[in-house]
Parts: C-alpha cells; structure tokens; sequence
C-alpha cells in the first residue's frame, strides 16, 4: 500500500487528519515572489494548501536565480513574469492546489478586490511600503500576516494575528530607506532565506491548522552565517494607531503605495513620495558600486541601473526613465532606493 501524498505531515500529532482537511480548505495569498515567496509558496503548495494567491510585479532575470528557487535558466531568458512561471513551476509540483496568479504591483487601490476571501497573507516582499500596506489590511480585516525579511546573511520573522500585537505597535513608522540596506547593495544569502522562509511558513501552517496560540508573540531574528538567534516578545498597544485606534493611512491611500503614474507617452513612470523626505548623499553612499552613473544634484539624486535612468527627488518622490510599465519601474525602485 502506498502512502498518500500528505501521509507523514498528517502522521504529526499537531497536524492529523483534522489539520490536513483545514489547510485543503484555506487560501493563501503570497505576495512577492522573490526569494522568500519561492520557499514559502513551494512549502506551502508541498504541504497541501488549498488555494494560493501568487502576486508579483516583477520578471524573472538570471540574477534572481541564486536564490529564487521555483525559476529556471529558461524563465529568466523568456523574462517571464514571476507570477507566470511560479505558477508553472507549482502547478507541477502539486496539481491539487488551486493557483490564482496576478501578475501586478499590490497598491492601497487594488488591495481590497485582489486578497478578497484570503485566510493568511505571506511576506514576501522587499520593501516597508507594502509591508506596512499589508499589516494595515490585516488588522483591518482581521487577517493573519506573516512578515520576513532577509538581507545579506540574516532576516527577520514574525506573525501577527487578529487580536495580537500588529507591526505598527513594535515600529510605529517603516525605518528611513535610504539607511536600510537591500539585498541590491548588501548581497543575499541563499540559505539565509530559506531558513528565514522556512521558518514563516511554519508559523503560518500553525495559523492555518487552527493552532494560532501557538505562534510566537513577536518576531525571531536570525544570523544563519553567526549562528545567533534572539526571540523578540511584542505587545499589543492599545495607543497603537493601526490596531488600537483604527487608523489604517497605508491603506487608505494617504501612506505609501499610491499606484505608480505614467507621466508621458516619452517613456518614463513617476512614482509618489512614500510620505517622508529622502537623505540623498546616504542614498548615494549606499548605492555606490550596485548602480551607474550616479550624480547628486541639490534636490535630486541620478543614477542608471538595469538600461533605465532613475531620478529620485528629495521628498521621496521618482522618475523612472526608459520604460512606461508602472511595476518596473516600482520594482527597481524598491531594489535601489528602498521605497
Ligand atoms: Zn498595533
């Protein structure tokens, strides 16, 4: 006799039959299909997962490779949207989920019709912009949202349920871009976000199966190349603006992710202030050696990366030169700039 496919998940005792029957009835939404998104969607598609959102904005490109383990050579020669070939690649590995793609940049505007009906949203993003959009609509719609984030050799996780502390109560507003590093000027460790990932994706399978209480209250960073691991308790605040007074700005619009216009048929996306000014010769420091052509004018810093010309303006607002495709242009936004 054969094993059924999911016979040694049901076969733990915090999982059996029950908790296998609540994950084929449960939707998740991963957003960003980069690095973290490859490992948390692969082990979700894997562990049986009824449905999963699959939301990206960006191709794939032989860069991605090192790290993004659902693409191939030849995704990244045909640039296929991440979205695209992620659904390729799960739809192989497991026929029996449900695979809803959307190949777009998740905005305070289409948030609400796109994760309609999803049970947990995964992180997988590369920017505080959309992290801080998804915890307001979380907390909103009482959703559960698992947050990561890993650069160079270390990253960060964390859960936040309905009723629990929310990201905004443990930093209130997203840290300054231009002093957090990207995995654009910092490198990116492979195994650091699959532990990362892995480890998001275990506290999201407890949510799923109805064992939320047993999720850590707070966040776990980790150095996969130091070895250290610290425990990060949260607290709800009941002056939390997002949680305990209801104000949700990222989602409402007034914060962050407006979409991104396109200001002239010549070519180029302009990109909104995130809402806060920018410290252009940080940003310059910083970019130094991962982009081309960089040149600091009084209000606005230039720099070439990837066959386009950035300008980003010291209240936080861009122009992106040289395509006219709105999640391009965001996606090197967030790879450079950090918003
Ligand atoms: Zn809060």
């Amino acid at each position: 006799m054969e094993d059924s496919r999911y016979a040694r998940q049901e076969r733990l005792p915090q999982i059996g039959a029950s908790g296998q029957k609540a994950l084929r009835d449960r939707t998740v939404a991963i957003i960003g299909l980069g690095a973290l998104g490859s490992v948390g969607s692969d082990l979700l598609a894997r562990a049986g997962v009824g449905r999963l959102l699959l939301i990206d904005r960006d191709i794939v490109e032989a860069s991605n490779l090192q790290r993004q383990t659902l693409y191939t050579e030849e995704d990244a020669r045909l640039g296929l949207p991440k979205a695209v070939a992620a659904e390729q690649r799960l739809a192989a590995v497991n026929p029996e989920v449900g695979l809803d793609i959307h190949a777009i940049d998740l905005t305070a505007e289409n948030i609400q019709g796109v994760l309609a009906g999803v049970d947990l949203i995964l992180d997988g993003t590369d920017n505080f912009a959309t992290r801080y959009l998804l915890n307001d609509y979380a907390v909103a719609k009482q959703v559960a949202f698992v947050y990561a984030g890993v650069v160079g050799t270390y990253g960060m996780l964390g859960a936040i349920v309905p009723g629990g502390a929310c990201l905004r109560c443990t930093w209130p507003e997203p840290p300054d871009a231009a002093e957090s590093p990207t995995c654009r000027s910092a490198g990116v460790l492979g195994p650091a976000v699959s532990v990362i990932a892995g480890w998001a994706a275990a506290e999201a399978i407890k949510i799923l199966v109805g064992k939320a209480e047993e999720v850590h209250a707070g966040y776990r960073y980790l150095d996969v190349w130091q070895g250290t691991h610290h425990a990060i308790y949260a607290k709800r605040e009941e002056a939390c603006l997002c949680c305990g007074k209801g104000e949700h700005p990222w989602l409402s619009g007034g914060r962050g992710t407006l979409a991104a216009q396109v200001i002239c048929a010549g070519g180029a996306v302009q990109v909104p202030s995130p809402g806060h000014a920018s410290d252009l010769p940080a940003l310059a420091s910083r970019l130094e050696g991962t982009v081309q052509d960089i040149k600091l004018a009084g209000a606005f810093l230039r720099f070439h990366v990837d066959d386009l010309d950035v300008i980003h303006f010291v209240d936080g607002r861009s122009l992106v030169r040289g395509t006219e495709d709105p999640a391009r242009a965001r996606a090197v936004l967030a790879r450079t700039v950090g918003c």
